[in-house]
């Protein structure tokens, strides 16, 4: 008995030994300064402060400190991070917004130049232009004479030489293209107003009734078919598309903001 208590006690020194050096491991961190806030002279001054020496609650005591001084700073980081995802958050809003505003902008741009052009079609579509580009009337309205076997003319004669484009005036629809008698090979139109056009003499027919034709648009080649002294185009006006109903083809003209 007694031998195994001598082998106890012989370890218990051992013990004690190892805790003086962990105290005076400690002491000498609080002489050396690094554990700052012991050495400050109110707390030495302090009687009933306990020594590092008697407690060893210096490590636990800076250890708190420490943990504060941590958790200020992990609090500063968060609030840092967070301000900077603010900052990020505002930065994509107005980016977002920025962005938003530009394809708007772009939309309306776009939608402007659809409706200038949609403006610009409709333009075409309503106007109407002389049926041979550059040319002009070399035999008026209603001039008499043995020529013309109604006794009047009951149109007007473009300058033409034989095969020059002939175009439809305006927008309509053909409603007759073939042999015409002494109109030789003709065309007549129903334009979108109402109003009937004629063309007459032609060397050849491009166009096949019913079909769709927009100002400007070529219809057929002049020539000098039918009763036609020499290539030129006949081009009359009309209510109906019957012969007798025409009207003056210049006024007719003029009245669709053709320069004639
Ligand atoms: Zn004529």
């Amino acid at each position: 008995m007694a031998f195994t208590r001598a082998t106890g006690k012989h370890r218990a020194p051992s013990r004690l030994t190892r805790r003086s050096a962990n105290l005076a491991g400690v002491a000498a961190l609080a002489t050396t300064g690094v554990i700052g806030t012991f050495a400050s002279p109110a707390l030495a001054a302090d009687a009933e402060a306990p020594s590092v020496e008697d407690t060893g609650l210096t490590q636990i005591v800076t250890m708190g400190s420490l943990a504060d001084e941590i958790a200020d700073q992990a609090a500063a980081q968060k609030k840092e991070a967070e301000e900077a995802a603010a900052k990020a958050r505002a930065r994509a809003k107005a980016e977002a917004e920025a962005k938003r505003k530009a394809e708007a902008r772009a939309e309306a741009a776009r939608e402007a130049k659809e409706r200038a052009a949609r403006e610009a079609e409709r333009k075409r579509l309503n106007s109407y232009r002389l049926p041979i580009a550059g040319s002009f009337v070399t035999a008026g309205y209603k001039t008499g004479g043995a020529l013309w076997s109604s006794g009047s003319h009951s149109g007007v004669d473009f300058r033409a030489a034989s095969g020059s484009s002939v175009v439809a005036v305006g927008s309509g629809t053909v409603v007759e293209a073939g042999w015409g008698g002494a109109y030789g090979n003709n065309i007549v139109i129903r334009m979108n107003d109402g109003t009937y056009t004629q063309y007459g003499h032609l060397s050849s027919i491009g166009v096949s009734v019913g079909q769709q034709v927009t100002p400007g648009q070529q219809i057929g080649l002049s020539g000098s078919t039918g009763n036609s002294t020499g290539p030129h185009l006949h081009f009359e006006a009309r209510t109906t598309p019957e012969y007798g109903s025409d009207i003056d083809p210049v006024a007719y003209l003029r009245s669709h903001g053709v320069s004639i």
